[in-house]
Order: C-alpha cells, then structure tokens, then sequence
C-alpha cells in the first residue's frame, strides 16, 4: 500500500484540530470520517454506533452513499460490522465480498469494494461501535495500517462517550452506560446493593493526543524509570512488602519492567502521535484482550502482572496515587481484579455491602474473609473492572453468583423485594436464637460455629450457638504477613476464649498446604497439592511448627478445658504421633510450672477415606471424632472441591456417601466416640436431615446456617427420618440419590429445608 500522507502522526494531530472545532456532533464525525480515509488511502471509512437496542447504526461515512447515514442499522450479529463488534477485534480482509459473514446492504452501494479493515470502538471493555476502512482492490492491510487504526478508535470512542453524539439518534452511543448482568461464582452468601467503589480505580486518560511528541517521549522514559526504581525499591525491601505480595511475584514484576517488546510497543504508540499515558493505555488494552484469551492460568497471571505494571505507569503519568481504604462511601461495593485478605479488612465494614472480583474461587482466602464478616461476594467476574464505573449502581447476589451492573428499576426492585424478604426471614431465625434444638420426638441436636478469625466469633450470640465445633487457625496466619510467633499465637487463642466465655471450642491445628498457602513460607511445586504435603504432615514432619502451636494452645487454655484436633489424619498412627507431641508439651509445660488447661480432648479429624476403614481404631483411641465432609468427599469421589465442573458431580446423599456417614455414625457410637459434621453439607437443612436419621447429633456450621438448620430441626422426627433413610438405603443400589424421598418427606411434614 502507498505510504499514508503524513502517518498516524499527523493524523492524530488533524484528529485533534476536529475534536476542538465549534461545529455540530455531525460534522464533527463527518470531517472525522475524511481525514481517516485521506490519511489511510481508502475510498471508504465509516463509523457505526452500538445502540441501546444492539443494533449498529451508521452514523457517518466517507465513500458509501451519504443518505444511508442513521438510516441502515444492523443487527448485532450482522454482517462483518456485527463480527467485529461480537469479538471485539481487529479484521482485516483482502476481498469482503467472499466473508461468509459479508451482509449486502444496497442503500450503502459497497458492492464496487473489495478489501475492508474494521476495529472496534472499546473503552472500558465495552465495544462502543465499529470502524471501518474500504478500497476497491484486493489490497492486505498491514499490522502498522490496523494498528493506527486501532490508535484513531481510540479518540473516537471517547467521542461516542462524552455523549456528543445522542442527540444525532436518541439510544446509540449508550452502551457503555447500559445494564449489564453477569454471572460469575458465589463466594459469600448474601445480597448487597450499592455503588462501585473500584479497589484500585482505574486511571481515566483524558488527553489522548500528544501535542509534543518528544516531550511525551521524554515523560514516557521518566515514568518507566520511576516505576523500576519504585520496584527496586519495594524487592530490596524484602519481608516488609504489604498485604503479602511475595518477593518471587516482584521480581516477576521487576522482570516484566524491563521486557523490551512491551517498551518499544509502547514507544511506537508514542512516535505515532499518542500521548504517553494513551500510549500506555493503547498497549494495556492490547494486553488486556490478550489476557481475556489466555486459558493457561499461569500466562495469564504474567499478563495480568503486565497489567499491573500498567496501571503503575498510568498512574504515575496522571499523577493519581492508590488510593486506600479510606474515605469509603455509604453502600460501597468493591470491585476487584483480586484482592488479599488483609486488603479487604482494611476497609471499614459498616459501609461495605459486598465483593465482586475477577478472579477468587469459593475456597479462596479473599471468599473465606468474606464469609466470615458476612459480606455478599462474587468471584469470577470477567473483566469485571472494565465494566464498570465508580459510583455505578451495582447489586451482587452472592446466592446465584449473579452481578447486576447499572440495573434497570425493575431488576433493581426484585433485588430490594429479594433483601426485604431474606431479611424477614432472618428475623424469623433470630426468634428461634433461644429456643433449643430438639426434634419433635424429643432428640437434642448440637449446633455448633465454624469460625477461625475473631470477628466469626461475633455470631455465638447472634446464632445462639452451642459453641464452636471448628476453629481454622490457619485463617489467621493466612492473614499475616509472616509468621506469627508464639506468643503472638498465645495472644489470639486467649482472645478466641475471652470471646466464648464458658462455650466450649474445639479448635483444630494449622491445616496449610493445598489451597491453603502461607504467604511468607516458601511455596512448595507439587503435582498435586491436594494430595501432598499439608496439615498433620507438614505438623509431624517439622514437629517445630506443630509444638509452638499446642503449646500456645495449652498456655492459653489454662484452667479451663481445651479440643484440639488434627487436620487430614489419614492413619490412626499419625493421630497417635501427634498425641504423643500434645503429651510432651503438657509434660514440659507441668514441669516449668504453668497451669495446665482442666481438661484435654484430643480428636481426628475425618476427612481422608482411609480412617473409614480404620473407624473403630481410631474411634477407640481419639476422643472425638469430626468429619470434614468437604475433603471426605473430595477424596471419596476423586473430585477437586474447587473444580467447578466436577464438583458436584456426585450428590452428597447418593448411597456411597451415605454408607460411609452411616459407617461413622455407627461405629463411632458402638466404641462411645462422639462424632460431629463439620464439613458444609451440615449446614444444609436437607443434608442434616439425613444426617441426622444416620445418627448424627452434632453439627458445626458456618453462621447462616445455624437459622435454617434448627428450623428444620424442630419440626423433623428423627426416628422417621431414620426408618425413612435405612429403608431407601436397602433400596439405594445403584448410586442414586435418597434426596428425592427425603425431599417429598420434608414437604409432605412440613419440614423447612
Ligand atoms: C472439611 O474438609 O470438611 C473441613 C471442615 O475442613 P476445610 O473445609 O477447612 O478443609
Ligand atoms: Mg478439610
């Protein structure tokens, strides 16, 4: 193709000159529409809008015939225009005419063209509308001539968003305003309706087009060496780093600051007229697209590293510091990339009504912090940053998963009817706070917490719990940024007592690995975290870690009765090493004088298969027993309880799992071994039904629950429930389900579930 006159450089700068012209939104893009065919040597460049109803409407054109303006529309999945705008990329074509998506428009007479170039008109992940190039001969588009395109969008999008062009045809050029609705992952239960508070705002650039070129080149280096002297500085700094960043993922960053790829693209974007920051911006958005096809998880975490990089640099250009946690707004809903824990508990609570996130699975430390403070959370979210605005009207729905952004009034007052009715609902519950949990024939059923950071503890009263039957201390050291140390460990156990006065606790010892990772400890490579080295084995291996624990434990259980149990036991053995560890300490601990706690349970946790076949064994040596149904059945069935697509895979009530309760409860009560649930399926009225027609009389469940489940408890009968259970067990032989029976049991007796 011959050499476009002047180049993106000049074009930008005629760009510019149009922009600030005192004429009509009309002839503004009209003059828009000339420049870019001159400066590109086509015969034909044309502007399309999204409307509010999804159609593409032809707001302006050079070459096409001019009465066909705000007169041809189409659809959205139309023709080559509604190809770009579904998939929001670049496409260059030699010969249109034989796309299989080309749609013939006559009023337009393009027939006479051949080669076509369209990108599309994005700000803020939105596709705003379409531009499009047209020669009469087969030419091919090089990268430079779509990439200075590209660049041109750029200024044209901002045009379509300042609102400019509404008055030329009432509903285009909204879209970056309209309703979305997505739906990602729950992660914490609850609805939360409120305005978009971004965690890190985004970095709005407003001049986009360089009056200087070698200026902005100039600021452009110094940003860049600001951002690596920044980094330098946070990596050399070491163990001080904030909200647990690792020093391997800085040095990654570090790495990413001297990419030389990303350097010179982003020079280019300013040599081509940009300023520095739109450059910055133009290769981000590059990335960002990139980014959203990237299905390997670790590239993508290295172009999301880049991102970072990005923002550091735009906000280092437009002078615009992170803002913190402070002066958090009525109703805040945070929206997120991903988040650390310690991140969220910075905010202040009473004015945050939920958590949308990017990323962030249901076990994710962000998804257990904010279970625990009772904040709605959704995880997940693609793009969920780009989507919105701050101070947009959002609603999450950590139930269904759903994110409503800028909902209609409609959706909004289902959502509010949603809140008041859930709200009843827990007033109803919070009436049955005293009442005791006794089925209808008289079977008393303990009902205990989940908790593991102190803010849980907050909801013994509320729930009118028994007392808390699993304690995750792991949380706590999740949230550190190192690791606690012994007395710091004394501290927090003490305040866990002071907390639940005379209420019993049964607190369970450090469970790490797997999911659960320290930021500050060296990170293992497993194939199969999982299944390696995590819980008692990391305890029994570095008995170090595991004795600083128990002996905090004990020192501040003093006078008072203590449970410990043991994470992940998966031979009775491993119970008896780890007793043996708790004997010494309380030995050592007698000998230098320190009060011992009045009474000392020590229990196994059961959650790996293999103590289903040692159940009386180790029923005869630990105290109690506790299952944790959430890995029991992971392990059971060979499902990944974070894998989304097999993770309800087989029902928690099919036969096989229900043998294996049923082998628990039995054995554990013919050896005199209490046996509590603490997994999630306690939690769920119908599930503890079942449960409890198994024989199971203690359950420990996140707060939420605690309501439901005691609704439920007092209008079952545990002896039908019982029969009812045995009898479709004896009939259960092919892996189905007793939910069905038990579910037309519970409705046909009233049975809240
Ligand atoms: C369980 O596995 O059921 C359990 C209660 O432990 P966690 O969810 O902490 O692994
Ligand atoms: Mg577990």
């Amino acid at each position: 193709m011959p050499a476009a006159p002047g180049g993106p450089r000049l074009l930008l700068r005629r760009l510019r000159e149009a922009m600030a012209e005192p004429v009509s939104p009309q002839q503004r893009l009209d003059r828009i529409v000339v420049l870019i065919a001159a400066n590109v040597i086509a015969e034909v460049c044309s502007v399309y809008v999204v409307r509010d109803d999804n159609t593409l409407e032809l707001f302006a054109t050079e070459g096409l015939n001019r009465d066909a303006v705000h007169i041809t529309r189409m659809r959205a999945d139309e023709g080559l225009v509604g190809l770009i705008a579904k998939t929001a990329e670049p496409l260059a074509l030699s010969d249109a005419q034989s796309h299989p998506s080309f749609s013939y428009r006559p009023e337009t007479g393009e027939e006479i063209y051949h080669a076509f170039l369209g990108v599309p008109l994005l700000r803020a992940g939105n596709t705003l509308g379409v531009l499009v190039v047209q020669n009469k001969t087969y030419r091919v588009y090089s990268e430079e001539e779509i990439e200075a395109l590209q660049t041109t969008a750029m200024v044209l999008a901002e045009l379509i968003a300042s609102g400019e062009l509404q008055a030329l045809s009432p509903g285009a050029g909204t879209a970056a305003r309209r309703p979305v609705s997505q739906r990602g992952v729950a992660l914490a239960d609850g609805i939360g309706l409120g305005h978009v508070v971004l965690h890190e705002p985004r970095i709005v650039v407003k001049t986009l087009i360089a009056e200087n070129v070698e200026r902005e080149m100039e600021r452009l280096e110094a940003a860049i060496e600001d951002v690596r002297s920044a980094i330098d500085e946070l990596v050399e700094r070491g163990d001080g780093i904030g909200s647990g960043e690792s020093r391997e993922i800085l040095e990654t960053v570090r790495m990413f600051a001297h990419d030389k790829g990303w350097l010179r693209r982003m020079r280019e974007a300013v040599q081509s007229g940009l300023t520095a920051e739109a450059a910055v911006e133009r290769v981000q958005s590059d990335n960002r697209a990139r980014m959203l096809r990237q299905s390997d998880p670790y590239l993508r975490d290295r172009l999301h590293d880049l991102d970072d990089l990005a923002n550091r640099l735009l906000r280092r250009l437009v002078g615009q510091e992170s803002q913190n946690g402070d002066g958090l707004p009525e109703n805040a809903i945070l929206v997120a990339r991903s988040m650390g824990p310690a991140a969220l508990l910075d905010y202040d609570r009473a004015r945050l009504r939920g958590v949308v996130l990017e990323e962030g699975g249901p076990t994710s430390h962000i998804a257990i912090v904010a279970r625990a403070l009772g904040i709605p959370a959704v995880g997940e979210i693609a793009n969920a940053t780009s989507l919105c605005d701050s101070g947009d009207a959002i609603i999450v729905d950590g139930l269904s998963g759903e994110v409503q952004i800028r909902p209609t009034p409609e959706v909004e007052a289902s959502y509010a009817e949603m809140v008041r009715l859930r709200a009843r609902r827990q007033e109803q519950y919070r009436a049955l706070r005293d009442v005791p949990a006794v089925t209808r024939d008289g079977v008393k059923i303990g009902l205990h917490l989940n908790a593991g950071l102190l803010v849980d503890l907050t909801h013994l009263h509320e729930t009118g719990a028994e007392g808390v039957g699993l304690f995750r201390t792991e949380l706590q050291f999740m949230i550190a940024e190192r690791m606690p140390s012994a007395a710091e460990q004394q501290t927090l156990y003490e305040a866990v007592y002071s907390a639940t006065g005379d209420l019993p606790v049964t607190i369970r010892t450090l469970d790490i690995g797997g999911d659960k990772i320290l930021p500050y400890m060296p990170a293992l490579e497993e194939e199969n975290p999982a299944l390696g080295w995590r819980a008692i084995r990391i305890g029994l291996d570095r008995p170090a870690l595991l004795r600083v624990q128990l002996r905090a434990l004990l020192k501040a259980a003093a006078g008072r009765p203590i449970k410990i149990m043991f994470p992940m036991v998966a031979t009775v053995e491993e119970f008896i090493r780890a007793r043996d560890i708790v004997d010494r300490e309380k030995a050592h601990l007698r000998r230098h004088g320190y009060a011992l706690p009045s009474d000392c349970r020590l229990g196994a946790m059961v959650e790996v298969p293999s103590l289903l076949f040692q159940i009386d064994e180790i029923a005869r040596e630990a105290d109690f027993l506790s299952v944790g149904s959430n890995d029991l059945m992971q392990f059971l069935f060979a499902v990944d309880r974070e894998n989304r697509r097999v993770a309800n895979r087989f029902d928690p009530l099919c036969g096989a799992a229900m043998r294996a309760f049923r082998l628990i409860a039995e054995r554990s009560a013919a050896q005199g071994c209490p046996a509590t649930v603490c997994g999630e399926i306690g939690g769920r009225p119908l599930e503890a039904l079942a449960l409890i027609g198994l024989g199971f009389r203690d359950f420990s469940m996140s707060p939420a629950s605690i309501g439901p489940v005691k609704a439920m408890v007092l209008s079952a009968d545990a002896a039908e429930v019982a029969a009812l259970i045995q009898s479709e067990l004896t009939r259960v032989t092919d892996g189905a389900s007793v939910r069905p029976a038990l579910a037309a049991y519970a409705k046909a007796n009233g049975v809240p579930i």
